[in-house]
This record gives structure tokens, C-alpha cells and sequence, in this order.
């Protein structure tokens, strides 16, 4: 089965059974078949033995009534014959040992006789030797009786000879005898005749069957008359000797074989009790069986017809079938690849049943996303805030110590590779314990706040400004040095001094160092600005000191 389902299934996916699709139509195909094919083959058959049945009916009971009519022919034939036999021109002729005038009136008997019945085409009496002594035709006569004659005539009282065509005549002739006997029954001679065959095939034709002929045959086999039309062929054809042999074997019954034409037909022979002669009565067989032949294609082609129907609707109820699931399988690949998106459309049955649990499946994968997406999301912004809150400083809002250090450390790196400069700005609130003690810590914090924003706005966006601890403050200055930074710092100072504070003046003293000039490292420069913030202090507050210089850069205004 497989060697031969192998390359099948190659072509034909359908014959692959372990597909839905396939077992439908499998199954279809199968319930159809043989209920269809059982009824057809049982009509079938029971046809078939019906028309049998018939033929051989039909053919049985023509070859037995036409031998019995050729025995009743041939049977006529010779009574007519011992009738004209019995005559007494006839014993007065062979008696007589010197003919003459009695030959005369012999033959004139003879030719009244073959006139008035027209079936004798010659009559001739032969003395004890075989000798034509009279006849109805030339004085020697054509007619010659068969060897052995003598011998037939004495055992049967008659002697029935061959069957040959007549070409004068123009048809088929058998040469008969019955012994010329005189009164105490010694045989003087013999009336001899050649008759017509036409009234034995007239008779034949009597029976023959519908669609078929019938033959008179001799026992040998060779043709000596027919239904159909005799000729010289049909006269020298005989039946095969297997063919008789079947047919002899078989007299009475149903045979096929091989007819005197060559063709295939269905006969039965039937002896004639009279002569050694047989009838055989025949159909061609493709003329019996074409009904059967014709019944078997009708059948043929209505069970393929319905295999067609069935096989068409069983493969669109698998294709309804399998869609849906087919539609299933392609979904759950498209959501094992990640897509949530998809929304199977609605089926029936069963596959309904479960493309609906599919569909809710989904759903609730894809809401669980979202919710998922929503907690991400949450957590990113929680995260923001918690770096923003990590860099910078709860009071004041900017940056814080941590975060100035990243930076100084980053913009170190750049500067280094850029052979650049920067700035950083220490500035711290003068003598801030004082106005917190005189007016409490919450004002101080309000001047902490008030500060930060003047720092924000006295420097550029790229500047980092810082609550270094305390109320003390840094700036980074980016890309920026020397007197440039000194005037950042010094418009800063001047702002702050120049700003309202609740309670009293609030100034600012600031420290400045520049990379490189005042420390390779953060670390160094932050310590420069710080001692420059503390030469601030030193020199008296509310000014502005860059590293290295002793508070001698005074901005003091007031
Ligand atoms: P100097 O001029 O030498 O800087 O004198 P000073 O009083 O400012 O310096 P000191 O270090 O003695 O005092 C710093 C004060 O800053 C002490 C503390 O009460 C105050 N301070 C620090 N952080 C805060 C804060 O967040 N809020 C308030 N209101 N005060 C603060
Ligand atoms: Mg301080
Ligand atoms: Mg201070």
C-alpha cells in the first residue's frame, strides 16, 4: 500500500489520510461505493442472467424446430420421391430388357413430374449398376449418385447424397435416392433427383432467431444450406472442427465458438434424426451481449457520476471544515510570533466553540500587555523621577553635590581631549548662621531658595549650577576661563547683594579655579576654587577671588 500511496500522495495531497479533508472524502467515496457498487453489480448480474436466459431460450428453441423442420423437409422430399418411384413407367422401364419406346414415355413422365413440382431441377432412374436409364434432363444426365449408393439404398431405403452449388441454376442442390422396386419388393434400379435446396432455406429461415442465423450442416461440418443467402462460398465453408467438436459435445445447450465467417457467436446444434445432418441456430455474440454491454456502461457511468458528486461535496464540507481550523492554526503561530493583534472571524460548531476560546485567549493575553505596558511605563517614569531626584537638591531644585561630580569628571575627559578649559564657581552665603539664629531657619531657607534661582539665571543652560551642601553653592562653568568667568561670578555676587531679603542684606562670597591652570584632577580644581572662597572670606566677604590671587581683586561695593 505505501510503495504505491508514495508517489500518489505526491501529486494527489488528498489521498494523504491524516488530513481531516482526506477523511471526509475517503469515507464519502467509500459509503457511496458500496452501497452504489453492491446494487449495480446484483442488477447487473441479475440482467445478465436474465438475457441469457433468453438467448439461450430463444436460440435452443430455434435450432430444435428447424431440425425438426429439416427432418420433416427432407422427410416429404423422399415420400414424394417413392411416390413418383412406385410408378409403373418406372418398374415397366427397368423390367423391361429392351427400352425403346417405354424409355420415351419414361422420360416424358419424368420431365411432367419435375414440371409440376418445381423443387426437382432433375430426376433420373438408374438401372441395378447405376446406369441413367431415363431422365428429366440431357440423356446422360449431371446427376451422379455417391460411392456406395447401392449398399445405402438397400440398409436406409433411401440415400441422401452431397450438397452442391449450381451454377446454371444459380443455387444449392442435394442429389437424393429411393430404390424402383418391383411388387414382390425386389430392387430393379433407383429414382435419383437433384433437388432445390431453396425450400430447406425457407425453412430455415422460419427459425432463425432474431439478429442471428441458423445453418443445415452435414455432420462433417460443411455448409448445405442457410438462413441467409446461399452462394458457392457459403456451399464450400465449413465449421471448424473445434468449433463442432463444442457444439456436438454440447448439442442441446449454449456454446460460443467460432462460426463458418470467422466470428465470434453463441449457438446450440441440434441433430437431425433423418440424415447425418445438424442445425446449428446462432447469434453474433456482440449483438447478444451489446445490451449487457450497454446496461454495464450505463452503470459504470452513473456510479462515477455519483462518485463525482460526492467526492466534489465531501471535499467542500472538508474544506468548510479544515478552514476554520487551518484559520486556527496560522492565528495561534501568529500569536506564538508575538502578534496580539489577531481576531479569528467567527465559525460554527465545534471549531466555532474553540476559534471563540481562541479569540478570548488572545484578548486576555493582550490586555494582560497592555496592563503589563501600562507597570513598564509607570516604572520608567518612576525611575526619571528617581534619577532626577538622585541628581539634584529638594530645596532649591538644582543640581546636587553627586551630580556636580559627574559632570566635572565628564567635562574633564572633554577637555583633556580637546585641549580645552573650564571654570568652577564656589560661592557661599556670608555669615548665614547669624540671620538664620535672627530669623529663623524657614527664612533662611527662602534665602537659600532665592539665591539658587539667581545663580540659575546668571548662568547659560549648558553651565552645571549646584547646592554643594549647606548654603554653599557650585558652579561648572563649560568651555569657559579667566575673566570671562570672573565676570560670571562677579554679576552673580552683584545680583545677590543687589536682591531683597527678608530681614537684611544677604551677600555671597565666591572662589574661582580654572582647568588647567589650577588642578589636573576635579578633585584639584573644586580644592583650588574652595581656597580661593575661603581667600574670599578672609579678605572680608561679599567678593569674588580667583585661585591664586589673596582677595587683592576687591569688588567690594559697599
Ligand atoms: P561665614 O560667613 O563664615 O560663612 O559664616 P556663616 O555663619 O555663614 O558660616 P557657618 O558655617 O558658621 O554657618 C553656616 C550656617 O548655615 C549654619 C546653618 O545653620 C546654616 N545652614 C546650613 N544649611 C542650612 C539650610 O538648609 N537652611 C537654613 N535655614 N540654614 C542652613
Ligand atoms: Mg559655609
Ligand atoms: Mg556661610
Amino acid at each position: 500500500m505505501s510503495g504505491l500511496a508514495t508517489p500518489l500522495t505526491k501529486h494527489f495531497g488528498v489521498l494523504r489520510l491524516d488530513t481531516v479533508r482526506s477523511k471526509i472524502l475517503v469515507f464519502a467515496l467509500l459509503v457511496t461505493l458500496i452501497p452504489s457498487g453492491l446494487t449495480s453489480w446484483i442488477s447487473y448480474s441479475q440482467n445478465r442472467r436474465a438475457l441469457e436466459e433468453k438467448i439461450s431460450q430463444e436460440l435452443l428453441s430455434s435450432s430444435s424446430q428447424a431440425a425438426r423442420e429439416m427432418d420433416v423437409w427432407l422427410k416429404e422430399r423422399l415420400y414424394d420421391l417413392r411416390v413418383f418411384a412406385s410408378s409403373y413407367e418406372v418398374s415397366e422401364r427397368l423390367a423391361r430388357k429392351r427400352p425403346g419406346a417405354v424409355t420415351e414415355r419414361l422420360n416424358d413422365y419424368l420431365n411432367s413430374v419435375r414440371e409440376r413440382f418445381n423443387e426437382y431441377e432433375e430426376l433420373v432412374v438408374l438401372d441395378g449398376h447405376g446406369r441413367p436409364v431415363a431422365t428429366s434432363g440431357t440423356p446422360q444426365g449431371t446427376l451422379r449418385l455417391p460411392p456406395g449408393w447401392a449398399k445405402e439404398l438397400s440398409a436406409n431405403n433411401a440415400v441422401v447424397g452431397a450438397a452442391s452449388w449450381d451454377p446454371s441454376l444459380g443455387k444449392g442442390t442435394l442429389v437424393v435416392a429411393v430404390p424402383v422396386q418391383r411388387g414382390e419388393g425386389r430392387t430393379l434400379g433407383a429414382l435419383a433427383a437433384r433437388l432445390s435446396l431453396r425450400g430447406a432455406e425457407k425453412g430455415l429461415r422460419a427459425f432463425a432467431p432474431r439478429r442471428g442465423q441458423v445453418y443445415l450442416l452435414t455432420i462433417a461440418g460443411t455448409v448445405i444450406a442457410s438462413s441467409a443467402e446461399s452462394s458457392a462460398e457459403l456451399m464450400k465453408a465449413t465449421v471448424k472442427p473445434r468449433s463442432l467438436n463444442r457444439l456436438k459435445s454440447r448439442e442441446g445447450l449454449v456454446v460460443t465458438y467460432e462460426s463458418v465467417g470467422g466470428a465470434d457467436v453463441v449457438g446450440s446444434l441440434k441433430r437431425v434424426p433423418r440424415a447425418k445432418w445438424a442445425v446449428v441456430s446462432e447469434i453474433d455474440a456482440d449483438a447478444a451481449y451489446g445490451q449487457i454491454r450497454r446496461f454495464r456502461y450505463v452503470t459504470l457511468l452513473l456510479v462515477s457520476a455519483l462518485l463525482l458528486g460526492v467526492g466534489l461535496i465531501a471535499y467542500r464540507l472538508g474544506v468548510l471544515i479544515v478552514r476554520p481550523l487551518e484559520r486556527l492554526t496560522k492565528g495561534a503561530a501568529e500569536v506564538a510570533e508575538g502578534d496580539l493583534a489577531v481576531d479569528l472571524p467567527a465559525a460554527q460548531g465545534e471549531v466555532g466553540e474553540l476559534t471563540a476560546v481562541f479569540n478570548h485567549m488572545v484578548g486576555r493575553l493582550r490586555q494582560g500587555r497592555q496592563e503589563l505596558d501600562a507597570m513598564n511605563d509607570k516604572l520608567r517614569r518612576q525611575n526619571e523621577e528617581l534619577e532626577r531626584l538622585s541628581t539634584s537638591d529638594a530645596l532649591t531644585g538644582l543640581h546636587n553635590r553627586r551630580y556636580l561630580t559627574q559632570r566635572l569628571s565628564e567635562e574633564l575627559v572633554r577637555s583633556y581631549r580637546h585641549k580645552g578649559t573650564f571654570s568652577v564657581l564656589m560661592a557661599d552665603v556670608d555669615e548665614f548662621k547669624e540671620y538664620n539664629d535672627a530669623f529663623g531657619h524657614p527664612a533662611g531657607d527662602e534665602v537659600l531658595k532665592k539665591v539658587a534661582a539667581i545663580l540659575l539665571n546668571s548662568t547659560r543652560s549648558m553651565d552645571c549650577t549646584a547646592r554643594y551642601g549647606g548654603e554653599e553653592f557650585a558652579v561648572l562653568l563649560t568651555g569657559t576661563a579667566g575673566d570671562v568667568a570672573h565676570e560670571v561670578a562677579e554679576r552673580i555676587r552683584a545680583r545677590v547683594e543687589a536682591t531683597k531679603f527678608a530681614g537684611r542684606k544677604i551677600t555671597l562670597s565666591i572662589g574661582i579655579a580654572e582647568f588647567p591652570d589650577h588642578g589636573q584632577t576635579a578633585d584639584e580644581v573644586i580644592s583650588s576654587a574652595d581656597e580661593a572662597l575661603y581667600a574670599a572670606k578672609r579678605g572680608g566677604r561679599n567678593r569674588v577671588v580667583r585661585a591664586g590671587e589673596k582677595s587683592v581683586k576687591t569688588k567690594r561695593t559697599s
